[in-house]
């Protein structure tokens, strides 16, 4: 992967950037020896790294809005980071650049029950924003399996998502409004405590920018109450076609669980080792959730079940119990840590329509072989939104690059079959070369347009989400 060379006069500077940034942050604040700034210098994608120029932790929207200021005027490449879970490298820094993390920015700033929304400060985790509400019966709905670590700055970044999201939507659906920081230091107000706003529709662009417009510091959440009752069916099938065929079905039926994930035998068995969740030992498994009333559950899985005998599946394991339930999600949830125990992976995450998942389950193993590198699938079915977990051996030369290459050929299938390039995890460097296999140079331009606009001088994390030749024009120009 090709990255931007970094700019030797930016770090001819670096001690008077230094001293400017501790000028409006307490001292311990300003990350700047190489020995510590190691510590930003991946995210999640492991595969690609670089210690960024210094690493800055504020703890307020004035004092980013001051270090925003300060990088504008010395003309600094900034990365924000929230918790640096991203699995497309949109966190990953350059050589040159000043990384702003919004960890410290995590206290609650409001919370309202009667119009059912929270305001948070960005880096507050996802999962922790559902910890403050749950007492009254209140849930923030978006979980992506990261949930425990990822930031809410991150989740509005890229616009992430979960396994519950085929309900609730993904976090566009349930942001109401934010506080961003431009480059130049300027603080703007999007959206509010309210469904929709006057004037264009700016919460909507900012949402998935995957911090290309501005740093977020604040966000106002949309809570739920929490449903009377949930209750998941694990259903095993002896192909990946059958339990793919029902899925189908079952979203045709106009049936609308919370969620429908899916595994395959690779990460059923690589889960069960690691997380000890009860899993059969069969070619594919769905987990199947629905809520409501006890009256509806046992509705709504009567006609799950009903719809999914047509497709022979060899185990129906209904839960009888809430330890039952949470089992069942457990070795879900650990899913990603149990294929990294195997070998390093990348994981992939493209969406295709959910009508081709047989087709699509069926290239992907092709692929594997002609490859020779293992695939792992456990994704969320019920939106077609596809992870497939390649694994290599990131010590073996030339590994990386097949499994890069072999990645590219999937996630251009998922173009090829009416899907897109990415469901939740964002473009950020991964994917930013591949862009041109789903846009055309017009809508690429369009989207620059934009960029050019919140962020004219292109200081806001540079070498993501578009083509890197697009953006070196574009910065030159
Ligand atoms: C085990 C595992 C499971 C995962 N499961 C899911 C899943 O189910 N669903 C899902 O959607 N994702 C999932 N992810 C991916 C990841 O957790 C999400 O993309 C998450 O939203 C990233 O949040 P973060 O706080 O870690 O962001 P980071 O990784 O720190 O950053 C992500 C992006 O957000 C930008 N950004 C960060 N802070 C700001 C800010 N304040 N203002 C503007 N831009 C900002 C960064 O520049 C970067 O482009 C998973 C990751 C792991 C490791």
């Amino acid at each position: 992967m090709e990255m931007p060379v970094p700019n030797a006069a930016i770090l001819g500077r670096k001690y008077q950037i230094v001293q400017r940034l501790q000028a409006v942050l307490p001292a311990e604040a300003v990350i700047f020896e190489p020995v510590e700034t190691r510590a930003y210098e991946c995210d999640a994608l492991t595969a690609y790294r670089c210690p960024p120029m210094v690493a800055v932790l504020p703890t307020s929207t004035e004092q980013v809005a001051a270090v925003l200021k300060i990088c504008f005027e010395e003309g600094v490449p900034v990365v924000p980071r929230g918790s640096g879970t991203s699995l497309a490298g949109g966190a990953l820094p350059t050589a040159d650049c000043v990384i702003l993390g919004v960890s410290r920015l995590n206290r609650v700033l409001e919370t309202d029950y009667d119009n059912r929304f929270i305001r948070v400060q960005s880096g507050r985790t996802n999962l922790s924003v559902t910890g403050a509400v749950e007492e009254m019966d209140f849930f923030y709905a978006p979980d992506p399996s990261s949930q425990l670590a990822c930031a809410i700055a991150g989740n509005v970044a890229m616009n992430s998502g979960g396994a519950h999201c085929l309900k609730y939507g993904v976090t566009t659906n349930n942001l109401l409004g934010v506080t961003m920081v431009l480059m130049d230091g300027t603080v703007i107000e999007l959206g509010g405590a309210h469904l929709d706003a006057a004037g264009l529709d700016l919460l909507g662009v900012v949402c998935g920018s995957e911090g290309q417009l501005g740093v977020v510091t604040e966000a106002t959440l949309r809570i739920l109450h929490k449903p009377e009752g949930a209750r998941p069916v694990l259903m095993g099938f002896d192909t990946n076609e059958a339990a793919g065929a029902c899925v189908s079905d079952i979203i045709k039926a106009g049936v609308l669980p919370v969620a429908i994930e899916f595994m395959d035998r690779p990460c059923i068995r690589a889960t069960e080792a690691f997380a000890h969740a009860g899993y059969p030992d069969v070619e594919a498994l769905l987990i199947i959730e629905v809520e409501g009333s006890g009256a509806e559950i046992d509705s709504q899985l009567a006609k799950i079940i009903a719809i999914s005998a047509a497709h022979n599946p060899v185990e129906v394991r209904e839960s009888k119990s809430p330890d039952e339930s949470a089992r069942i999600w457990a070795g879900r949830k650990a899913a990603f840590g149990a294929m990294g125990q195997i070998n390093d992976y990348m994981c992939l995450d493209g969406t295709i329509p959910v009508t081709q998942l047989p087709f699509v389950l069926r290239r992907i193993g092709e692929l594997s072989r002609q490859y020779g590198l293992d695939v792992g699938n456990v994704f969320h079915a019920g939106d077609g939104n596809m992870h497939p977990l390649i694994l290599f051996d990131a010590n073996k030369p030339g590994d990386l690059e097949l499994c890069e290459a072999m990645g590219a050929d999937i996630l251009k299938l998922c173009v090829e079959v009416g899907g897109c390039l990415t469901g939740e995890h964002g473009v950020g460097v991964e994917k930013r070369d591949l862009m041109l296999t789903q846009y055309t140079a017009a809508d690429i331009d369009a989207q620059l347009a934009v960029k050019d606009v919140f962020d004219p001088a292109w200081l806001l994390n540079p070498a993501k989400v578009f083509p890197l030749k697009t953006t070196e024009t574009r910065r030159a120009a």
